[in-house]
């Protein structure tokens, strides 16, 4: 009986169909190779068939909605070359139990859905999903050309709240994610620094930062022409904490009428202005109003942000100085502990606002790490997480799996 038509639609090279099983869910392909096994080293040709094979069932991509398997036998090959092992199948990979073109299409799938839900709807186990896609990842990273940048971004991300931190090292201008590396302390980093070569450290010129020691430390000691550069959105960040820590304090004072006006009350201190509604607008007015503490470190909030909207560096940096004069003359102790951060910081914030660039991709990187750490499965595997990040990151989603 032929089946030249179904070993064309099939096409994979060098094999042809010889049976078909039809289940009720699944159909199984009986295949087999046409010419010789092939080794895999030297890809010497095995004219004697080798005595030794194994019948294996793996899968491909399915046909006329039901899932389809391929049984074939795979022969093991003691070549003169040395080599000792399964014979070279172009469309399957060495103890491989899906077809090339099967992972590409869980590959697919895996840049825009969790692996759970694919586990379910492919009906293959989860670890096969989360194998699948980090040897995807890994793959698609080794074809990746490596990027030479001058400016570098180091970002602390947390893996669970308030502990286990994990740093992300990024080329913002290149829009991609260099590494993600586990911890944030300096040990942590110097790996990624040693793996990258001297050559390569010389070449960054800047680097943006959290006003953490140990980016600092590492950077220095391994990037001798960059610039350590603490950006405003840290910054800010830092001055949001300071802020929330006032409040908190200030409620902890109030009298008992006066409680409910600092209810709820964070947003409204921690918001752009411009972003507040209405009535939102109102509720702060009246806690600016009541508490003078607050209102004043509302105010220097305020001028610290018009610090880096300035148009010019020079208008900048008089910005930054009359707004740390600003702060020394205000007595309060939140207020205070920040300054003498921004006093400490002060020539890296200098070097931040004289190369004014966009600070976006730094920005969105902490939410985005967060969908991704939603998406995924607790992601306990911190490995499976620095690679999902790079891929999320740096390579080309999909539209269809068919393009
Ligand atoms: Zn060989």
């Amino acid at each position: 009986m032929g089946f030249e038509p179904l070993t064309e639609l099939l096409g994979l090279p060098g094999y042809i169909v010889k049976a078909i099983l039809k289940k009720e869910k699944e159909i199984v392909l009986t295949i087999e190779r046409v010419g010789f096994p092939i080794c895999p080293i030297c890809g010497q040709l095995f004219m004697k068939a080798p005595k030794d094979r194994r019948l294996q069932k793996v899968e491909d991509l399915s046909i006329f909605g039901k899932r389809c398997f391929l049984q074939i036998d795979k022969y093991r090959i003691e070549c003169s070359c040395g080599y000792c092992g399964a014979e070279k199948i172009e469309w399957l990979e060495k103890y491989e139990r899906v077809t090339v073109r099967y992972q590409k299409w869980i590959y697919a799938f895996c840049k825009r859905m969790t692996g759970k839900d694919i586990s379910i709807i492919f009906g293959i186990s989860k670890h096969l999903v989360y194998r699948l896609d980090k040897e995807s990842i890994q793959k698609e990273i080794d074809a990746q050309k490596s990027i030479e940048p001058k400016r570098i971004s180091i970002d602390e991300i947390s893996r669970k709240k308030g502990h286990r931190y994990a740093t992300i090292i990024s080329a913002p201008n290149e829009r991609k994610i260099l590494d993600v590396v586990k911890g944030r302390k300096k040990a942590d980093l110097t790996p990624f620094f040693k793996g990258k070569g001297s050559e390569w450290c010389k070449g960054i010129e800047l680097a943006s930062m959290d006003a953490w020691r140990a980016f600092r430390t590492v950077v220095t000691t391994y990037c001798k022409n960059a610039e350590v550069c603490y950006d405003h959105f840290h910054l800010s960040q830092h001055f949001s904490k300071a802020i929330d820590k006032l409040r908190i304090n200030e409620a902890l004072k109030a009298e008992k009428t006066d409680k409910e006006v600092y209810k709820g009350s964070r947003w409204l201190l921690l918001k752009n202005p411009e972003n507040l509604k209405e009535e939102q607008k109102t509720d702060l007015e009246k806690l600016l109003k009541l508490n003078e503490n607050i209102s004043i470190a509302y105010i220097l909030r305020d001028k610290f942000r018009e610090i880096f909207k300035a148009e010019t560096v020079d208008d900048k940096l008089h910005r930054l100085t009359d707004w740390m004069s600003d702060a020394r003359s205000v007595k309060i102790p939140e207020i205070t502990g920040f300054l003498k951060k921004i006093e400490r910081w002060e020539p890296y914030i200098r070097n931040s606002l004289k190369h004014g660039y966009s600070n976006a991709f730094a920005e969105g990187l902490n939410n985005k790490v967060r969908v991704i750490q939603r998406m995924a499965y607790g992601y306990k595997d911190f490995e499976y997480l620095r690679l999902k990040i790079i891929q999320q990151f740096n390579f080309r989603d999909v539209r269809s799996v068919f393009d």
